[in-house]
């Protein structure tokens, strides 16, 4: 009954070359800056964790705990924050991360809220991008993967709360009980 995921449609391998990438290119762009790395939670904890290890430059880490319960506030984008933010970043360039950018209502919601707190400048950068969902135009400033118009579940992101951690990236299929 648990088995509802399949064969993994990002590997670990994949992943871990793949933010080491982005480690470089952050570390690049953001040399001499005053850097604040925002997570947003819950889902973007494994990929934060792997993306500020592959980041070479000393900085500032700070989280965001975001809700959204249900369809409606889904498609609102108005994600109920949690828990703020203890550092100021006021005059700070901060990169906010997300697991997954699908609409881009949460993104765009956040950056507009975190915009008000006056930071030095406000880029995102998500493991995943699903451009077929987008609705929003979101400049999304680092992307890991793009992935088709499926839900998925692993490395952080979860199907009722679970499968956070499975180590891989894997189409969640509701048929693959037989499996
Ligand atoms: P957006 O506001 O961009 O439409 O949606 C972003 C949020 O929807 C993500 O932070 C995540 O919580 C959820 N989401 C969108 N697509 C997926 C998916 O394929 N898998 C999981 N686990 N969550 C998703």
């Amino acid at each position: 009954m648990e088995r509802i995921f399949g064969r993994p449609i990002v590997t670990q391998e994949e992943m871990r070359a793949r933010i080491r990438e982005l480690g470089k290119q952050i570390t690049t762009d953001y040399t001499g800056k005053d850097f604040v790395l925002v997570g947003v939670l819950k889902g973007a904890y494994a990929f934060y964790a792997d993306l500020a290890r592959a980041i070479r430059i000393p900085m500032r880490v700070d989280f965001l705990m975001v809700m959204s319960d249900g369809a409606r506030a889904r498609k609102s984008g108005k994600v109920k924050m949690v828990t703020e933010l203890t550092e100021d970043i006021k005059g700070k360039d901060v990169l906010l991360v997300e697991d997954i950018v699908d609409s881009g209502l949460t993104a765009q919601h956040l950056v507009k809220t975190l915009a008000r707190k006056k930071p030095r400048s406000i880029k995102v950068c998500t493991l995943l991008s699903k451009p077929d969902g987008r609705i929003v135009d979101l400049v999304i400033d680092y992307v890991g993967f793009k992935i088709p118009n499926k839900y998925v579940v692993g490395y952080g992101l979860d199907y009722q709360q679970k499968y956070r951690n499975l180590p891989y990236l894997a189409v969640l299929d509701m048929e693959g009980e037989q499996e």
